[in-house]
């Protein structure tokens, strides 16, 4: 039996799932594929790498020179660029693209969503009066709040953030989810927020944010996802395994498309 070399791109929840199911099952052969942003990213039972490829063209040649036979785009859902690259990589290699694609987060009768394409449309919608703002939208995206310096921040993120990114008036909390309803919503009491900024990334890890403002009636800013490429896909870890199943159960080595 051949194994079917599987590149996994990650940084995750359900890049980490799939690197558990993988593990130790003989018929793939799984690398998983940091971008290395998190600094004390968790261990994994599987062969990592870390760092970009550069760019498509530099992925495209690590898919041929590591002969993968399947790719599967399991990154966030706001890092567009990888995924794009993803795509364009497959198509010069001839390797079928697969895609982890977690739902997006919808909002109930009960919440207060504005929703905003970019991040400088969320700074623009706190408007101009002082507000306690809660930030969860990671460490890399917070330079356009410099703009919006009336406000107090609270900014929660795995890693600390650049000096040089951070408004005057701004707490740094670092933490890791998953979180549940009941912290979420101590957290917002305790610093008085008015207002919480967050991206819809989707999932369960870091849902509970949302529960706890809908409790507490308070506003939500939703920053909606940037566009990925439309490729085969599935929305969990267990069902990208059925693909890569189908896909081995195929191709003997020879895998056939999706
Ligand atoms: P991005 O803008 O789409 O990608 C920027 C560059 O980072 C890519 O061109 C690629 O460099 C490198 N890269 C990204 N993901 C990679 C991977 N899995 N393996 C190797 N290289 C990778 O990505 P991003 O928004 O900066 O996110 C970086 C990583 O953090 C992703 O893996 C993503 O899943 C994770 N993440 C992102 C967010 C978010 O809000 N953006 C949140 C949580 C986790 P080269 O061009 O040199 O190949």
């Amino acid at each position: 039996m051949t194994a079917l070399k599987v590149l996994i791109l990650g940084g995750t929840t359900e890049a980490a799932a799939l690197a558990d199911l993988l593990a130790g099952d003989v018929r793939f052969d799984t690398t998983l594929s940091l971008a290395g942003r998190t600094q004390t990213p968790r261990r994994f039972p599987i062969p990592t790498r870390v760092g970009g490829f550069g760019g498509a063209d530099g992925l495209a040649v690590h898919l041929r020179e590591q002969q993968i036979d399947v790719v599967v785009d399991a990154t966030h859902p706001f890092a567009a660029v990888i995924s794009q690259n993803a795509l364009i990589a497959a198509q010069s290699a001839c390797v079928p693209p697969l895609a982890i694609r977690r739902p997006p987060w919808l909002p109930t009768a009960d919440d207060r969503w504005t929703c905003v394409a970019t991040m400088p449309d969320a700074v623009a919608a706190l408007g101009v009066n002082a507000s306690n703002v809660l930030l969860t939208i990671g460490r890399q995206d917070l330079v356009p709040f410099l703009e919006a310096p009336q406000h107090c921040y609270v900014i929660r993120s795995v890693d600390p953030p650049a000096m040089a990114s951070l408004p005057p008036r701004a707490k740094i909390i670092l933490a890791r989810g998953p979180f549940d309803a009941d912290s979420e919503r101590r957290l917002l009491q305790e610093h008085a927020i008015d207002i919480l900024v967050t991206k819809n990334a989707g999932g369960t890890a870091t849902v509970a944010k949302l529960t706890a403002a809908r409790q507490l009636r308070l506003p939500v800013i939703m920053v909606e996802r940037p566009a990925k490429p439309d490729v085969p896909a599935v929305t969990t870890a267990s069902d990208a395994i059925r693909q890569l199943e189908r896909l081995h159960a195929q191709s003997s080595g020879t895998p056939r498309g999706l």
